[in-house]
């Protein structure tokens, strides 16, 4: 479609009217970033203003920048727990904001070993929505066409639990999917999905990936992208056709959908949807029976221009596996967003993922940076290029001063906003999916795991390391295990071994059993026994390559080639989880 010329953007010329007045807005909000950050802070701040916790700093009505960084601390979740848990059980009294809140998002980021509790208010849909609204305008500068077909998108809802008082709590994507925002979205030519809504909210894992699969299978010509939220996601999706191809090629052959899809808005939906097709029954048994998976995205979908997911962060390991099984497709990383807030998006979604840059979108909260070493938090156009800080939200539903954990890298600016390299989470040691390990869980994991060895066989875990291998999917935690075998006639067997990994799996935080349980996106823990010594050498490695003999100390993670290598020549035994941790939705109580 011809767009009138006095809609140009600075970003480039939009695709339609509706993409002009996104990048518009995109425009207007990163020219006055700081206007719109001062203005945003004193709105919270006003209308927050008789809330618990604003009273208790004594604000006295103020609402500048200046009176809220000198009166209000800098918190993390931990110091919030007593007013989160008081929402929980069902005070609704203006706590944190004078909004009710209207639901707790469950974040993968963990609490005492379990999902931390962000509260929410109704309106935040909104602003989540009007984020989503802009990457499609944006995505279109580049990629022309997007229009002509679908996006085959793998989406899912997880399991949610109601706290002592009543609120849900879900993940915000599940929160999302549910929405009306979401199911009632108007037609949009741009955003065309293969997946149908009843896929996508089916709460049963396997019969939503394999709807959404299967329909993605059946519509293939007219996949132009193909995404999920995380690359972790979209492999699992590929190894799922990789162990299903032979039924969804029956189905498509009989058009009778298989039986162990019972969801019965699932089984409407499809009978108007499977009808039988014996040519594309052939070619997908053809294009899957061959050991050869090398570009089975492309050979499949032809049509796909790009992958549509994050492959930033922890997500990086993935990029090769994605590029086998794509032959190098463009990789888009469109969005950075968390459960207490989105932040932002990707202006040059077509970068490459080492190239990645967010762009903090001043409206969605108020934004604060801390420099990495330092404590003065900095105001959104004050950072520095260059620069590496820890981001800082107030948000609308009540966190104030609220340390997200993430550590950013300023890489440049878009107008006057600053656009960032998402670097690492602080703490986080391993992560296959949306599970997130820190040093002191795994130590914990290792500690229990110990405690049972020496029970059974009197060793002990002399030193240890660990290792996330995505080498398969799903992808699975290795701890490398040195012991101290002090009688070699009851030296620790197979068995003992195998339940010292389900030991840890157990002391590992909810997140991760979940990965494990309900979503099967993390494999069965792995214990590599190494020969005696062989933790030494990896010090003479270390030290051989620079690092200080006094300071030196066990890396609790290792990623660095050499170095797996070098622990993996000296593997004499491994051991594998031999079953599931136990998990359920409900949550501890503290
Ligand atoms: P959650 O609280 O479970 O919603 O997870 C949010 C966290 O996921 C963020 O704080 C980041 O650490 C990570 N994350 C979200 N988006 C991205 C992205 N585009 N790139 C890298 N990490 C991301």
């Amino acid at each position: 479609m011809a767009v009138d010329s006095n809609l140009s953007s600075p970003l480039g010329p939009p695709a339609c009217e509706k993409d002009a007045k996104a990048l518009r807005f995109i425009e207007e909000m990163t020219r006055n970033a700081d206007v719109v950050q001062q203005n945003l802070l004193a709105e919270i701040l006003r209308r927050n203003a008789e809330t618990e916790y604003l009273r208790r700093f004594n604000l006295g009505g103020a609402t500048d920048r200046e009176t809220f960084k000198s009166k209000l601390p800098i918190i993390t979740y931990e110091d919030l727990q007593p007013e989160i848990q008081r929402i929980a059980d069902g005070d609704r009294s203006p706590i944190l904001s004078s909004h009710p809140i209207s639901e707790f998002l469950t974040s993968s980021g963990t609490s005492a070993g379990e999902r931390k509790l962000m509260p929410t208010i109704k309106e935040e849909l909104d602003r989540r929505q009007l984020l989503y609204s802009l990457l499609m305008p944006v995505m279109n500068l580049y990629v022309p066409g997007l229009d002509k077909g679908k996006g085959m998108y793998f989406l899912f809802v997880k399991s949610e639990t109601k706290t002592p008082g009543g609120l849900p709590a879900r993940p915000v994507l599940t929160s999302y999917y549910k929405s009306e925002h979401f199911r009632s979205r108007p037609y949009d030519p741009y955003n065309v999905y293969t997946s149908p809504n009843e896929a996508i909210l089916c709460p049963d894992s396997f019969q939503s990936m394999y709807t959404q699969m299967l329909c993605g299978l059946l519509d293939r010509l007219s996949v132009l992208r193909v995404g999920a939220v995380f690359a972790s996601g979209l492999l699992r999706a590929i190894r799922f056709l990789q162990l299903n191809w032979s039924r969804f090629a029956h189905d498509i052959e009989s058009g009778c959908l298989d039986s162990e899809i019972t969801d019965s808005s699932i089984r409407e939906c499809m009978s108007g949807i499977l009808k039988p097709d014996p040519e594309l029954a052939e070619f997908i048994r053809q294009e899957c029976e061959s050991d050869n998976w090398e570009r089975i995205i492309t050979r499949i979908w032809p049509n796909t221009k790009y992958l549509d997911v994050i492959v930033t962060g922890a997500m990086a390991q993935y990029i090769p596996t994605l590029e086998y099984y794509s032959g190098g497709l463009p990789m888009a990383c469109t969005m950075y967003a968390s459960s207490e807030c989105y932040f932002g998006l990707n202006l040059n979604p077509m970068s490459k993922p080492s190239e990645v840059s967010y762009t903090i979108m001043p409206n969605m909260a108020y934004f604060e940076f801390i420099p990495l070493g330092g404590t003065k938090a900095v105001e959104l156009v004050d950072v520095k290029i260059g620069k590496e800080y820890e981001l800082v939200v107030t948000t609308y539903a009540g966190l104030c001063r609220y340390r997200v954990g993430d550590i950013l890298r300023v890489t440049g600016f878009h107008n006057s906003a600053p656009q960032f390299h998402f670097v690492r989470r602080k703490n986080v040691l391993l992560s296959i999916d949306s599970d997130k390990t820190d040093e002191s869980e795994l130590q914990k994991a290792v500690e229990n795991a110990s405690k049972l060895l020496h029970e059974e066989c009197g060793s002990r875990v002399a030193e240890y390391t660990s290792y996330a291998d995505t080498s398969t999917i799903p992808g699975h935690y290795v701890l490398y295990w040195e012991l101290l075998v002090r009688d070699a006639a009851r030296h620790p067997s197979h068995e003992t071994l195998t339940r010292c990994c389900l030991e840890m799996e157990e002391s590992l935080n909810s997140v991760y059993r979940q990965c494990r349980v309900a979503d099967n996106s993390v494999g069965p823990l792995e214990i590599r026994v190494v020969k005696n010594g062989t933790f030494e050498e990896l010090m003479d490695y270390a030290i051989s390559r620079g690092a200080s003999i006094n300071q030196y100390k066990v890396p609790r993670c290792v990623n660095f080639t050499p170095i797996v290598e070098l622990l993996d020549s000296r593997v004499v035994s491994a051991h594998f989880s031999p079953a599931l941790p136990h998990w359920t939705p409900e949550r501890r109580r503290r």
